[in-house]
């Protein structure tokens, strides 16, 4: 069984992706996103520490976020990584407890980014998320799975996703650099729809 962490920037995708390739390839899928959501949710001592940096579009400090995935896949095998790492400390850390076996990089573009983040809306009771334009839900403004409301992340408003992708640049751009290095990279368009993303995905993972 093989270890893998997704990489690209905010609205590469990476939530959507991992969760087809978790589910195809039988991985256990971890984003450090959806699990500081679900924190801040349910007003944890961490969600509390977590919130404030999350608002303003600033990366969790390090060290909370390496104990908080130590925790959950310390010594297990065929884990799917997602948002983590995302600095170069944080995969140095990652590095004693969990071996990596692949990196995937989801290649797009800032403008992009910025149109998909514009346009995505969530379902904040199941955790489903669609794109206005690319994706909408059947009946307008509701969840197609449960029904409920759909809403904006408070994070994807604009002003804080030029805060998320100025960060991405500084502090997780060079972890493509780093796992290229280490031979472990591979580089997947990722401007194309969903299902032919997962696919290359799953092809270029399969054992
Ligand atoms: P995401 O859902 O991956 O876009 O993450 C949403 C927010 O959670 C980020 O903007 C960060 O504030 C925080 N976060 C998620 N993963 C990490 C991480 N690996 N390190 C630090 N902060 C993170």
């Amino acid at each position: 069984m093989r270890n893998v962490a997704l990489l690209g920037p905010p609205g590469a995708g990476k939530g959507t992706i991992a969760a087809r390739v978790a589910a195809e390839l039988h991985l256990l899928h971890l984003s450090t996103g959806d699990v500081l959501r679900d924190e801040v949710a349910r007003g944890t001592e961490l969600g509390h520490l977590a919130q404030g940096f999350m608002e303003r579009g600033e990366l969790v400090p390090d060290h909370v976020v390496l104990a908080m995935v130590r925790e959950r896949v310390e010594g297990r095998e065929g884990v799917l990584l997602d948002g983590f790492p995302r600095t170069l400390a944080q995969a140095e850390g990652l590095a004693q407890f969990l071996p990596l076996h692949a990196v995937v990089y989801l290649a797009v573009s800032k403008d992009e980014v910025v149109r998909r983040l514009g346009n995505r809306r969530v379902c904040a009771s199941c955790g489903a998320v669609y794109n206005l334009v690319t994706q909408p839900p059947k009946a307008g403004g509701r969840c197609d799975r449960c029904g409920e409301k759909l809403a904006q992340r408070p994070d994807d408003a604009a002003d804080v996703v030029a805060r998320r992708y100025e960060v991405y640049e500084r502090d997780s751009r060079p972890l493509v650099e780093h796992y290229a290095q280490q031979g472990k990279l591979i580089t997947v368009d990722g401007a194309r729809s969903p299902d032919v993303v997962a696919s290359d995905v799953i092809e270029a993972l399969r054992p």
